[in-house]
């Protein structure tokens, strides 16, 4: 799903991106994985032609299941830029890290999506800090790491006082979502283990138990 006040355009970087057609506050939520997104079991994803693959999982993302997912409404056109204005670090939604002017590409960190392994690209953001190349392995860089959770964090601080056009959707399927809503705004306090790539609704796991793996510096605090 993908917020309203975007629209497609040429993009500098790639043919097309997303530009924001009015101002997008920090804090808004601004796409997440739903139940409208195309998906791919493991065993389909299996199944396909390798060219096939390749040309789905560029604007999709695996999931912790095997799994592949498209975003829907045109979020699967959200370029990379290594200065992305919109971040989902432990989070099953991605939220806008400072304030995107009209006209502004959104732009989110490929290096997120983790369950893609050994993927890469050469990037050709051409932000200051640009990584040249950037690699699914890079998302668990315990520097980039910090910086994601620093951005993430303060635009969490702000996502119960603007306008969330996704509001109603992520309520119904973000617990991360409802507890930012109610004025959490650490990480360690909204994470429950629902990512942008280990959705809950698609996943069917629990979003806390034992037997999840916690993502490294994510953990939740643990009960008293
Ligand atoms: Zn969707
Ligand atoms: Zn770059």
């Amino acid at each position: 799903m993908l917020s309203d006040g975007i629209d497609v355009r040429a993009s500098r970087t790639h043919n097309v991106g997303l530009f924001a057609v009015r101002p997008i506050p920090a804090g808004t939520a601004v796409w997440c994985p739903c139940t409208a997104c195309s998906r791919w079991t493991r065993e389909q994803v299996a199944a396909l032609p390798p060219g096939r693959f390749e040309r789905l999982d560029t604007y999709g993302h695996l999931l912790a299941d095997g799994s592949l997912l498209l975003p829907c409404l045109g979020a699967y056109l959200m370029n990379h830029s290594c200065e992305a204005n919109v971040l989902d670090l432990g989070l099953d939604f991605g939220v806008a890290v400072r304030d995107i002017a009209p006209g502004e590409e959104v732009t989110c960190d490929y290096a997120t999506f983790t369950e893609d392994t050994g993927w890469s690209m050469e990037c050709l953001c051409g932000s200051p800090g640009c990584r040249g190349t950037v690699t699914t392995a890079q998302g668990a860089d315990p520097r980039l790491r910090e910086r994601w959770r620093t951005r993430v964090e303060a635009a969490l601080g702000g996502l119960p006082r603007v306008p969330q056009p996704l509001d109603d959707v992520l309520t119904e399927l973000s617990e991360p979502y409802r507890r930012a809503r109610a004025g959490a705004h650490t990480l360690a306090e909204v994470t429950t283990g629902s990512t942008v790539c280990a959705p809950s609704f698609a996943l069917q796991t629990p979003t806390e138990g034992p037997h999840r793996t916690p993502t490294p510096g994510l953990t939740p605090t643990p009960a008293p």
